[in-house]
């Protein structure tokens, strides 16, 4: 039986991890990590009987202490939870589905203590990859990407030699304003942001989709996941969401994953490695489908992913001022303080004012996320 602990398991990726523990009957949770929503986080307790139960609030704990008071768990509050629940002895697998680079400590801890990871918070790869990566190696632990596209690359490499990659084919939909120029992106309103043509997910990630920031943090992931030059990723746009990316290998032949939009799919192929197991749900029809189409970004437009090129190729803390500003940016945007076109605004200063480490410790990747929030509270 796989046990397993989830951070963030009140979040979008975090109920189909759990969805996906619900149509398997093989999986036991021993505990659970969420944010604020202590309501939902009581049903899970209900149904999946964990016995370690983390929120980040003191004072939401005591409440779902009294309210499982009737159950055999314990329930721990803020980075010390979160960071218990990583390490719980009788789990395999850490799912890191909880969002930010407040994932980052729990993520290493888990490593150290010899858990693997699925990991969905591509937010700790970003900032941390140089620390994560070789820890990992280091403690033989597996990261097994959660991010559809991250787990398409790992299906196309299943059996090959990755000293033979010649590129990866990272796709991306376009998001909800894909063929839209720069001067018709500033009116746009948290609802049109919110609205993704092919994926439900947080409102974090949507938003990030939207500005093509998402991939540009799904670049960083993958040049750490897979150990390849910036150079050598390539994101081709495919609006229908059915290539979830491809890997082109040194003989020119090209490996793609293709499926319907349904996360639950690389979430179970994550926990199970290597074996697959049935899944329910839609098939895809080609017929019906008729195309796939094929585009290049729009990086003059959607300057996300430029920003974060520029970011990754600088390297050290780039990447963590990058993240952090467009954590912030995003948190404004949602709060209709700022507009759609000042999260690019907001990233580009802050990259512009930042003075680099080059190999950043984890604590100055916390500091750097600090000075960035400082940074633009005193400005915006
Ligand atoms: P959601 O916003 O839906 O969920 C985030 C989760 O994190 C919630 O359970 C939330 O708890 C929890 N959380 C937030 N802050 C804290 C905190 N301080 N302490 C403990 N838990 C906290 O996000 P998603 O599921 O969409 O995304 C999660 C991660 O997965 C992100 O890094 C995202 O980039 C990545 N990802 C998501 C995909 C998707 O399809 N959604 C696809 C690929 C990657 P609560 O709600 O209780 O406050």
């Amino acid at each position: 039986m796989k046990k397993i602990a989830i951070l963030g398991s009140t979040g979008s990726i975090g109920t189909q991890t759990l969805e996906v523990v619900r149509e398997n009957k093989d999986i036991k949770v021993t505990a659970l990590a969420a944010g604020r929503n202590i309501k939902m986080l009581e049903q899970q307790i209900r149904e999946f009987h964990p016995k370690l139960a983390s929120v980040w609030e003191e004072t939401d704990a005591k409440k779902l202490r009294t309210a499982v008071a009737d159950l055999d768990i314990r329930i721990v509050s803020g980075m010390e939870g979160l960071i218990e629940v990583s390490v719980i002895p009788e789990s395999d697998i850490l799912v890191t589905a909880i969002v930010g680079m407040i994932g980052i400590v729990p993520t290493i801890e888990a490593i150290k203590a010899g858990k693997d990871i699925a990991l969905a918070n591509k937010e700790t790869l970003v900032t941390a990859g140089h620390i994560i990566m070789p820890l990992s190696k280091q403690c033989g632990v597996s990261i097994l990407p959660v991010d559809s596209e991250h787990s398409a690359i790992f299906q196309s490499l299943n059996g090959e030699d990755r000293g033979q990659i010649e590129k990866i084919l990272l796709t991306a939909s376009g998001g909800p304003f894909r063929g839209r120029k720069r001067e018709e992106l500033g009116q746009i309103q948290v609802e049109d942001a919110l609205k993704h043509p092919n994926w439900t997910m947080g409102q974090k990630i949507t938003i990030d989709s939207a500005t093509l920031v998402n991939k540009g943090l799904e670049v960083m992931e993958a040049k750490w996941l897979f150990g390849v030059d910036l150079d050598r990723i390539q994101v081709v746009v495919q609006p229908q969401s059915v290539i979830h990316s491809m890997v082109q290998f040194t003989d020119g032949a090209v490996i793609a994953q293709l499926g319907t939009p349904d996360m639950k799919l690389p979430i179970q192929y994550a926990l199970y490695y290597p074996n697959r197991k049935f899944l329910g749900g839609e098939r895809l029809d080609f017929a019906k489908l008729g195309q796939i189409t094929f585009e290049d970004p729009d990086m003059e437009t959607f300057l996300g992913l430029r920003f974060a090129f520029e970011a990754s190729r600088a390297g050290g803390s780039m990447p963590t001022v990058f993240n952090a500003a467009n954590e912030r940016a995003v948190s404004k945007f949602l709060n209709r303080k700022i507009g759609f076109l000042d999260i690019y605004e907001i990233i580009h200063f802050c990259m512009e004012q930042h003075s680099l480490i080059r190999e950043p410790s984890v604590a100055q990747i916390l500091e750097t996320e600090q000075a960035v929030y400082e940074m633009i509270e005193s400005r915006w």
